[in-house]
């Protein structure tokens, strides 16, 4: 339970397409709080290196691209490359296939890592993620860690990406889920992981509004 007015971090953790995301956005309207989708900050660095043809190594081209490279977000939540919205970019396939290589290397988990930190520290705030739980904020007040069946994972986000327009196939959404949480669950960095005091959530037969109300009922903002 929080008292109205306290802040405090809700940690979303989970693995790729599990419906995080969505979640995320819903609860942080509902209670008026800040959302940080921290997977499309590792998409994004992802998307500038494949603009500048920097391979997934450490390295001064690496870094010089990391100082330079200023993040946002707009009012929907679209993630901003440099002051410019990216966010149909990020979300493709290309992106995708190769995040779990550029979000592995030490200098961008630190960078993105401390930009998280810094934004959860200044308001009431729940982000999504890998290792929001277990490095971010290990200490959020709140945290869930949400599993969902992967056949059912690679339906929803083939929908989404058709939906977009897209072209790709159900077999190829599912290897990428597959891959990604593999790679994801393997690094030595802040692999994903469900922090030992986490909550965890299956999402496999339950709907939005579902998985939503489960976080609700255990913030329970009291005034
Ligand atoms: O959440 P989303 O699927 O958009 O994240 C894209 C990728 O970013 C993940 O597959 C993972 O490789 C990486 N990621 C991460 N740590 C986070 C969030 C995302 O490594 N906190």
């Amino acid at each position: 339970m929080t008292k109205a007015g306290e802040k405090f971090v809700i940690a979303l953790d989970g693995g790729s397409g599990t419906g995080k995301s969505t979640t995320a956005k819903i609860v942080a309207k509902t209670l008026g709080i800040t959302y940080l989708d921290t997977g499309a900050m590792y998409r994004a660095v992802t998307l500038a290196a494949l603009e500048k043809g920097l391979p997934p190594e450490e390295g001064p081209a690496m870094d010089d691209l990391l100082k330079n490279l200023t993040l946002g977000f707009d009012s929907e939540n679209h993630v901003l490359i440099n002051g410019v919205s990216r966010e149909s970019e990020i979300r493709g396939m290309k992106v995708s296939s190769n995040v779990s290589f550029y979000c592995a290397l030490p200098s961008v988990r630190a960078a993105l890592t401390e930009q998280q930190r810094e934004i959860g520290k200044k308001q009431s705030c729940i982000l999504d993620g890998r290792d929001i739980g277990t490095v971010v904020f290990p200490d959020a007040k709140y945290k869930f860690f949400m599993v969902t069946d992967v056949e059912v994972r690679a339906q929803r986000r083939y929908k989404e990406l058709l939906e977009k327009g897209e072209k790709v196939t159900l077999e190829e959404v599912l290897n990428n889920l597959v891959e990604r949480d593999r790679l994801d669950s393997s690094r030595a960095n802040a692999p994903l992981k469900k922090a030992d005091d986490a909550i965890e959530i299956d999402t496999t037969h339950i709907s939005i509004q579902q998985q939503v109300q489960k976080i609700l009922d255990y913030v329970g903002v009291v005034a």
